[in-house]
């Protein structure tokens, strides 16, 4: 049950509660990821490694020619907290603007080495990372998918946009 009460009298509030609730959803975005696999066309690749947990990533984005995310996917191997974080960043991003993904991207690298305060911000199931802030040596897991977005992003935006004939 939940009791903001019994929070605030510990001092702060209680892992275990924050827990129970966000590892309900983690390990949903853990045990069904959302946008698992590969892209057959069209897409810039990333990779990203996080050697202290062992986990990889290589994100496959395709822009539309309005700048947005038409397709994206990740594939690779990674710790629950990594790979929840992938599926909860590649469901926000489709269909969202190249340009306000880098923002979001950098905003939540901040957030997650507590430089700035967190924020949800819209994106559906991210303040179920938020605790992860309390572990810094699992930061790293959470950021790895939007470190490899950044950079798909970036090198998209190098290559323009073929078309089709
Ligand atoms: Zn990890």
């Amino acid at each position: 049950m939940y009791s903001p009460s019994r929070w605030s009298a510990r001092g702060g509030p209680s892992p275990v509660d924050a827990n129970d609730l966000y590892q309900e959803v983690l390990l949903d975005h853990f045990r069904h990821p959302r946008n698992h696999g590969t892209l057959a066309d069209g897409e810039v690749l990333a990779d990203e490694e996080n050697p202290n947990c062992g986990d990889r990533i290589r994100l496959a984005v395709r822009l539309a020619p309005d700048g947005t995310v038409a397709d994206i996917r990740f594939d690779g191997r990674g710790c629950a907290i990594s790979t929840a974080s992938a599926s909860i960043m590649t469901a926000h991003a489709r269909g969202r603007p190249a340009g306000e993904l880098s923002d979001l991207a950098d905003r939540f690298s901040a957030m997650m080495r507590a430089e700035i305060p967190f924020e949800e911000g819209g994106v559906e199931d991210l303040a179920a990372l938020a605790g992860v802030r309390s572990f810094p040596l699992r930061v790293k897991c959470a950021t790895m998918a939007w470190h490899a977005l950044k950079k798909a992003l970036a090198r998209a935006a190098e290559k323009p946009f073929s078309g089709r004939s």
